[in-house]
């Protein structure tokens, strides 16, 4: 690697490099921020400051940098076999493993996986296998998926357009036939002088209502998040998630839990249907698989789809180059037996979890602060004008991007959605490395205000 100072660095990138989700112009102005290297819960920018990384990496850094056993696994796995594909009948040692070490983790019904390098691609699957599923059956007229208004399941056309983001939709002809949606559970702004719990209901119905406007025989299948993470960790109503299955369940329809983010522990169970009280179909996954040291992804396919794949598909017309890459399934398997070592996930919902609960249960008393809601070791502290009144501000945007300018200047990755400051951070913090991102939390918001 060159050695440059951090302007040459600035105008290299702005010179070569796209980014994703970004305006290229504006951020040719004002220079990216480059970082150079992480431990632990911490990054080091080409400045030298340090920096708290409280998103791990985007969602995915879960157990945290410098973790040897990953990096060993990938130096091994590279020196005796780098790249080896799962198409015309052959196999490699780490995929296989890899698929059983995940049907052990996952809930009792999911018993095979099929990989893919991403969360988008794990998606486009879903949208393939629920088709397909449902014409090897003799119904080929369930094609409609049901997704949500502010959910998010990537970046590719079906990805999109199976996400309720609006301004994605508004660039490139999304979303693509017969995907709709319905309203997201977001109790703050939508649930009105409803309970949390009737709100959840009532928010789950939506699907009911969808399902009848679209006619129970076109509706293949509903999407979601367990918790929106891109959405701005809207955390649901506990009643919200069994509805959703219970409305599924007396129309046929299949569930796809969307674990790309809740996967893997984040939300103190090894997935986040579990945590929510949902048995869904298909399970989609990524990021926290590898801790996000190497890019895979898949879906867990559950034994209602798996048998009718299997004993009635035939050739299943889809796979990726990387689909089972051994390099990166040797990755996720020593990721998962660390998380096992350490004993993680318990931790997360036993220990970490109701303490980032508590600290941001400190921060709702804030005056800037409308309500906090945490799952696991995920987190939001909705930005409000008027307590009282839930009255938003005029910019929600302008009120998050300055917090989170704040968070910049004082060593903390926070994230701005509208106007909720978010976070999600490493699996592996400590109780004290908690308190010490809560307090520079509070920090940001007496800036902010
Ligand atoms: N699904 C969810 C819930 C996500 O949060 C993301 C990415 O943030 C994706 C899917 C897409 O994953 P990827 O960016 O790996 O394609």
């Amino acid at each position: 690697m060159t050695s440059r100072t951090t302007a040459e660095w600035q105008a290299a990138d702005a010179r070569h490099f796209l980014h994703p989700f970004t305006d290229f112009k504006d951020l040719a102005k004002k220079g990216s921020r480059i970082i150079k290297k992480a431990e632990n819960i911490y990054l080091w920018d080409s400045e030298g400051h340090k920096i708290l990384d409280a998103m791990s990496g985007l969602w995915c850094v879960n157990m945290g940098y410098g973790q040897q056993p990953l990096i060993d696994a990938a130096a091994q796995q590279m020196k005796e076999l780098p790249f080896y594909n799962a198409f015309f009948q052959t196999s490699t040692t780490p995929a296989i493993e890899l698929a059983e070490v995940l049907a052990e983790v996952a809930p009792p019904h999911f018993q095979h996986v099929f990989f893919t390098s991403s969360g988008s691609e794990g998606n486009d699957t879903v949208v393939r296998m629920v088709r397909r599923y449902w014409d090897v059956l003799g119904q080929p007229n369930r094609q409609v998926i049901i997704g949500r208004i502010n959910g998010y399941h990537g970046s590719t056309m079906a990805g999109a357009s199976l996400g309720g983001m609006s301004g994605m939709h508004a660039q490139g002809g999304l979303p693509i036939p017969d995907i709709t949606h319905i309203d997201q559970p977001h109790w703050y702004e939508l649930g009105g002088s409803q309970s949390r719990d009737e709100f959840g209901i009532t928010a789950a119905r939506w699907l009911e209502d969808k399902i009848l406007a679209v006619g129970p025989d076109r509706v293949a299948a509903f999407i979601g998040e367990p918790v929106q993470g891109a959405g701005g960790v809207i955390v649901p109503p506990a009643t919200y998630w069994p509805e959703i299955q219970r409305i599924c369940d007396k129309y046929g329809i299949l569930l796809v839990s969307d674990e790309v983010i809740c996967g893997f522990g984040r939300t103190g169970n090894w997935f986040g249907c579990e945590t929510m009280g949902s048995k869904p179909d298909l399970m989609t996954f990524a990021k926290g698989v590898t801790s996000g040291y190497i890019p895979l992804g898949g879906v867990m396919v559950g034994e209602r789809i798996a048998k009718v794949l299997i004993e009635q598909g035939g050739e299943f017309n889809h796979g990726f180059t990387y689909s089972g890459h051994p390099t990166a399934c040797a990755v996720a398997l020593a990721n998962i037996r660390l998380m096992r070592e350490q004993d993680v996930v318990r931790k997360v919902r036993e220990e970490l979890g109701p303490h980032l609960a508590q600290r941001f249960a400190e921060l709702a008393k804030h005056p800037l602060v409308g309500e906090v809601q945490t799952c696991g070791m995920m987190g939001a502290v909705q930005l409000v004008k008027d307590k009282a009144t839930r009255k938003a501000f005029d910019s929600a945007l302008e009120v998050g991007m300055v917090c989170r300018t704040h968070c910049f200047n004082n060593g903390l990755i926070m994230r701005a959605v509208g106007d909720r400051m978010i976070v999600a951070p490493p699996l592996v913090m400590t109780v004290a490395q908690i308190d010490e991102m809560a307090d520079l939390i509070q920090k940001v918001l007496d800036l902010t205000l």
